[in-house]
């Protein structure tokens, strides 16, 4: 396709270079990212789309909860957000990663301006309860748990060095120079001990005159106590590919990005259609679906995009092979849970200085809580409360709303005195119980990333599937987008070809 000129090459970076789609017609299912993208640039190169969306709006899950907004779970109770005007929380994608430049690609193209989105932050707190030793269980400032962790290991390997515990595994100036990276790492002193460091914070921090004057330097914890605490179970050397310490997000909320999507595309989307079932033959396909009256009508076209997750889709009738049916039912969509607590006040920066990030649970039930990246300064604040996976997810979902808001509120309690007091009203979702979605992301083992998977990017007959299931970037809407332009990109090589 790059010979013919499609471009697919740079695919991850920017959209394929399509033209000359002589208006071919394409029904897209599904107006989330990858739908509205696929939709957006084959209607830029001259096909005709129409795009079905059982929702009453776009994005998929590409959502912000903000006031007003509405949410029934299956079998559970409406909750409409009752947030102060201006606070939000984005319950679904919340964060982009320098690297996700597709996304980023969407967020300049539509004029959607981003902010820093604190990911990481030394201030916060570390909240383990399953170590051992006198700072088990006990909130502790995740720099100091760094600086002391790091510290630790540096004087202890560094001491071990220069006693000649490497000497037949390193030269002399191999040795010489890990030495030096030690003493840098962790701030060791001249005699290689570890004493502390200004970096982990000061018992009394510097100031005017001769008190505080230079003030008082922290004192670190005993690296056995450290140790035992578990608490640098959340240290890494670098932060993960997906995780840096800032990332990007769109100001204001993350749906932003889709009604940014929405103001290119949102003529050829019809809203509260729900699609019942899939045809084609050798000349075309057809959707059938009810609009938002419940009254059933059809669509055809030569060719369909389908973003409609597989957790969905593999329940309504659709006409494919039976291997590629097979691998649809082959993959296992993940349980996630998040909670946004509207916050009284910001206690979080004006008692504690803490300014984004997340404090971090051995359990499980909460995993972490995070601070809005946002209204820095301000009076309140949205919190997340929780955010769960797997098992502890499905639990939590079967809570209702007021008792999930209780449950984030005890774990917030111990770490912040007054934090489920300064709660004035909550957002959840589960999103395996979420309609149209039935799970948070698609969630792949070896075995059928190696067996299914490949069945499923290639098209069956004229149905092309995309979508953040469609690629190696589950879970981020990079996966959507860049799902979307590979099988756009297919779809114009075969329109071209034939
Ligand atoms: C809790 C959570 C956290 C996340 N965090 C991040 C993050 O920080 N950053 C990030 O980039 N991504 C994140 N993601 C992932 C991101 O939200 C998704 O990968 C992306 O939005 C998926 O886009 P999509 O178009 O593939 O699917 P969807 O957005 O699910 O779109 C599918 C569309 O199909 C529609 N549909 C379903 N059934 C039918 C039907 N029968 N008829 C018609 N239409 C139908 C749906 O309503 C929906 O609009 C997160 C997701 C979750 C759940």
């Amino acid at each position: 396709m790059t010979a013919l000129g499609f471009g697919i090459a740079s695919a991850q970076a920017a959209p394929p270079k399509l033209a000359g789609g002589g208006g071919k017609k394409v029904i897209v299912l599904g107006a989330g990212v990858a739908g509205m993208t696929a939709a957006y640039e084959l209607s830029k190169a001259g096909y005709e789309v129409t795009v079905l969306e059982a929702r009453s709006f776009a994005g998929g899950r590409c959502q912000t909860a903000r006031k007003g907004f509405k949410l029934t779970e299956l079998g559970g109770e409406t909750q409409e957000c009752d947030f102060d005007e201006g606070l939000y929380i984005n319950h679904g994608p919340w964060r982009i990663p320098y690297h996700h430049q597709s996304t980023l690609h969407y967020t300049k193209e539509f004029n959607v301006p981003v902010e820093i989105f604190v990911n990481d932050n030394d201030h916060s707190y570390v909240m383990f309860q399953h170590g051992k030793g006198p700072l088990a269980g006990k909130p502790l400032r995740k720099g100091e748990v760094a600086a002391d962790m790091r510290g630790g290991a540096a004087e202890i390997l560094a001491k071990s060095v220069k006693q000649g515990a490497l000497d037949a595994q390193m030269s002399a100036e191999d040795r010489e120079q890990l030495i030096a990276y030690l003493v840098g790492e962790g701030y060791l002193t001249n005699d290689l001990a570890y004493k502390g460091t200004e970096g982990r914070g000061f018992a009394i921090p510097p100031g005017p005159g001769v008190d505080p004057g230079p003030g008082k330097p922290s004192t670190p914890y005993a690296f056995a106590d450290v140790l035992h605490s578990n608490a640098w179970r959340v240290l890494t050397s670098v932060s993960n590919y997906d995780q840096q310490r800032t990332m990007f997000q769109p100001v204001g909320g993350m749906d932003r990005i889709a009604k940014g999507f929405e103001g290119a595309v949102g003529h050829l989307i019809r809203y509260s259609h729900q699609v019942k079932s899939f045809k084609q033959n050798a000349k075309g396909v057809e959707v059938a679906f009810t609009d938002g009256d419940g009254k059933p009508g059809t669509i055809a076209a030569d060719y369909c995009i389908c973003t409609i997750p597989l957790s969905v889709l593999r329940q309504i009738d659709i006409q494919v092979s039976k291997p590629f049916k097979e691998a649809m039912a082959n993959v296992a969509y993940a349980p996630v849970g998040k909670i946004g607590l509207q916050m009284k006040r910001r206690f979080w920066e004006e008692d504690h200085h803490i300014y984004g990030g997340h404090v971090y649970f051995d359990d499980p039930e909460v995993l972490s809580l995070s601070f809005p990246s946002t209204g820095w300064q301000s009076k309140k604040g949205v919190i997340l409360g929780y955010y769960q996976f797997g098992g502890q997810a499905a639990k939590v979902s079967a809570l209702s709303p007021a008792e999930r808001q209780a449950l984030a509120g005890r774990a917030g309690d111990k770490v912040f005195d007054g934090y489920s007091a300064s709660i004035e009203n909550s957002f959840s979702v589960a999103w395996h119980r979420v309609e149209h979605n039935l799970g948070g992301w698609a969630q792949w083992s070896d075995e059928e990333r190696a067996k299914s998977y490949p069945v499923l990017c290639e098209p069956d007959g004229r149905l092309y599937l995309a979508g953040e299931h469609m690629s190696y970037i589950g879970g981020w809407q990079a996966g959507g987008i860049e799902s979307a332009w590979q099988q756009i990109a297919k779809l114009h090589a075969r329109v071209h070809a034939a």
